[in-house]
C-alpha cells in the first residue's frame, strides 16, 4: 500500500471538514524561526541543533519523550520584555506557564518578578530565592493557609479575586501584624481569545469581581476600610494567545474608568494598574505575534489617553505574561513509532508520548507544528496527524500537519513551541512517566527537571 502524499491539499470531502490545515511548506525542511527557539538551527547532516547540539546527540543522553528548552532564548526573552516595559513598569512572568528552581533563578537574575497562584509555586518561588517582594500571589480559592505563608513570607502583593478574600486576608494579615499589598481582580467584560474578543457578558466566570454592577466599586470600599489591607490597584487578565491589542484596549479603559470612581469616592488615586497576561505566540507559521516593545508602547499609550481623559495620574503598569517568554524556548522531542497510513485520508504518527506530555491540542484544540529533526528529506509532503500513545482516541498532539513521506519508525520529531503549559499541565495517566526538561546553552546540555521514574510512581502508591 502506498503512503497517500496531499501537496496540493485534501482529496476528501471529510478532510476538508475535518482539517484545519493549509498548503504544506515549499520545503518541510526548512525549520520556520518563527515556531523555533532562537539557537534552533540544523547542522550540515541536517539534524536539528539547539544551543549547538544536535538532537541524536540529546536524544542518546535524555532520551525521548523529552523537553528541550533553550535557555539563552529565554533569557533573551525575558530580557526584551523588562527593557520594553523600562524601568516605570514590572513584569511578572506567570509561573503556571513553566516554572522550576532554574527558571525562578534566571528570572531573577534577569530582574524579573513572579506571579504564582498555589503553595506549590510559591514554595518554588520562595526556595530558589526569588525575594518575596517580587512575588504576587493570584488565584480564585486561595487556601487560608497559602494565604498565610503568602503573608508570613512578606509576598510583594495578593491579588484578591473575591469578597470572601479581602476579609480573609485582612485578618490573616492584622493577625500577623502586617498591612499587605493588595490588588483586587476585576472582570471587565471583555473576554479576548487570539484574534477575536468579545466585549459583553463575559462576567460569567469564576474570576475575579465584576466591573459592571458596582460590585468591583463596593470591593474597593471593604479592602480601603480594612486595617490589614494596604490596596495599590487594580487587576484584569483578558485571556489567553491574544493578538489583538483591541481587548486590552477596552479592558484599560474600564480600569482607568473605575480610578476615576475611586478617585471621586474616596480622595484616593490607586498607583497601580494590571493588565494581566496572555500574549499570544507563534504555535505554527500562520501566527504573528507582536515584539514585546510594541505590546509595552500599545499598553502604555492606551493607559497614558485614558489618565490624561479622566485627569488621573498615570499609575505604574504591570503585565503578566507566561507563555510569551518560554513557550518559543522550547520544544519536544519524540520517536516516531508506529506509522499508519489511511489511504486518501491521512497518516497517522505514533510517538513515544501523547497527551501526558501536552494535553493542548485535546484540551483546547491547540494548533502545533512538527518537523522530521533527526535528518533531512526530499520526499513528497504527507498529510500527517501525530497521537500518542495514550488509551484515548482524542491523544492527538498534532492534528494536522506535513511530514515527509519517507518517514519512517526510529526518526526523531520535535513539536516547538511546548515550553508553556506543557510540563506544567503534564499527567501520569496510564501511568505515563513525566518527560525531563532539559536546558541547553552554549553546547552544554543540564536536566533541570529529571524524567519520574516507575519509582517515583511507585513511592506514591502507598498500597
Ligand atoms: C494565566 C495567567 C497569566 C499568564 O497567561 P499567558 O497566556 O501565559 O501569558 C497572567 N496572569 C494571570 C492572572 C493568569 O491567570
Amino acid at each position: 500500500m502506498s503512503r497517500s502524499a496531499h501537496p496540493a491539499g485534501p482529496r476528501h470531502a471529510d478532510v476538508l471538514t475535518e482539517g484545519h490545515y493549509s498548503a504544506p511548506a515549499a520545503d518541510l525542511n526548512v525549520l520556520d524561526e518563527k515556531v523555533w527557539a532562537r539557537t534552533v538551527t540544523r547542522d550540515e547532516d541536517g539534524a536539528l541543533t539547539v544551543g549547538g547540539i544536535a538532537v541524536a546527540r540529546l536524544a542518546e543522553e535524555f532520551g525521548t519523550p523529552a523537553y528541550f528548552l533553550d535557555e539563552s532564548d529565554f533569557r533573551a526573552r525575558c530580557r526584551a520584555w523588562a527593557d520594553a516595559f523600562g524601568p516605570d513598569a514590572d513584569v511578572f512572568y506567570a509561573g503556571k506557564a513553566f516554572l522550576s528552581r532554574a527558571v525562578v533563578r534566571w528570572l531573577k537574575e534577569e530582574g524579573l518578578n513572579l506571579d504564582v497562584c498555589s503553595g506549590g509555586e510559591l514554595t518554588t518561588a520562595l526556595g530558589a530565592g526569588m525575594p518575596a517582594e517580587r512575588i504576587a500571589f493570584h488565584g480564585n480559592n486561595k487556601t487560608v493557609a497559602e494565604i498565610e505563608r503568602a503573608v508570613e513570607a512578606g509576598v510583594g502583593r495578593i491579588v484578591l479575586d473575591s469578597f470572601q478574600e479581602i476579609v480573609r486576608v485582612a485578618h490573616i494579615a492584622q493577625r500577623h501584624g502586617v498591612r499587605q499589598r493588595v490588588q483586587i481582580r476585576v472582570t471587565v467584560g471583555v473576554e479576548a481569545h487570539t484574534h477575536e474578543f468579545i466585549a459583553t457578558a463575559h462576567e460569567d466566570q469564576k474570576f475575579g469581581i465584576a466591573l459592571a454592577d458596582g460590585q468591583a466599586a463596593e470591593a474597593v470600599r471593604r479592602a480601603l476600610s480594612l486595617d490589614g489591607l494596604d490596596l495599590v490597584g487594580i487587576h484584569s487578565h483578558i485571556g489567553s494567545q491574544i493578538f489583538d491589542m483591541a481587548g486590552f484596549e477596552v479592558s484599560a479603559r474600564r480600569v482607568v474608568q473605575l480610578l476615576a470612581e475611586v478617585r471621586d469616592e474616596h480622595g484616593v488615586e490607586l498607583p497601580e494598574i494590571d493588565l494581566g497576561g496572555g500574549l499570544g505566540i507563534a504555535y505554527t507559521s500562520e501566527d504573528d505575534p507582536r515584539e514585546p516593545h510594541e505590546i509595552a508602547k500599545a499598553l502604555s499609550d492606551i493607559v497614558t489617553r485614558e489618565c490624561e481623559a479622566a485627569k488621573l495620574r498615570t499609575p505604574r503598569i504591570s503585565v503578566e505574561p507566561g507563555r510569551a517568554i518560554v513557550g518559543p524556548t522550547a520544544f519536544t522531542l519524540y520517536e516516531v513509532g508506529t506509522i499508519k497510513p489511511l489511504e486518501g485520508l491521512r497518516t497517522y504518527v505514533s510517538v513515544d508520548g501523547g497527551m501526558s506530555d501536552n494535553i493542548r491540542t485535546a484540551l483546547y484544540d491547540a494548533e502545533y507544528s512538527v518537523a522530521l529533526v533527526s535528518r533531512t528529506s526530499d520526499a513528497e509532503p504527507m498529510l500527517v496527524r501525530v497521537v500518542g500513545k495514550h488509551c484515548e482516541s482524542g491523544d492527538i498532539v498534532v492534528k494536522d500537519a506535513f511530514l515527509p513521506a519517507d518517514l519512517a519508525p526510529g526518526d526523531l520529531i520535535a513539536v516547538p513551541a511546548t515550553g508553556a503549559y506543557c510540563r506544567s499541565m503534564a499527567s501520569n495517566y496510564n501511568h505515563a512517566l513525566r518527560p525531563p526538561v532539559v536546558a541547553v546553552r552554549d553546547g552544554e546540555a543540564r536536566v533541570i527537571v529529571r524524567r519520574e521514574t516507575e519509582e517515583d510512581l511507585l513511592r506514591l502508591d502507598v498500597g
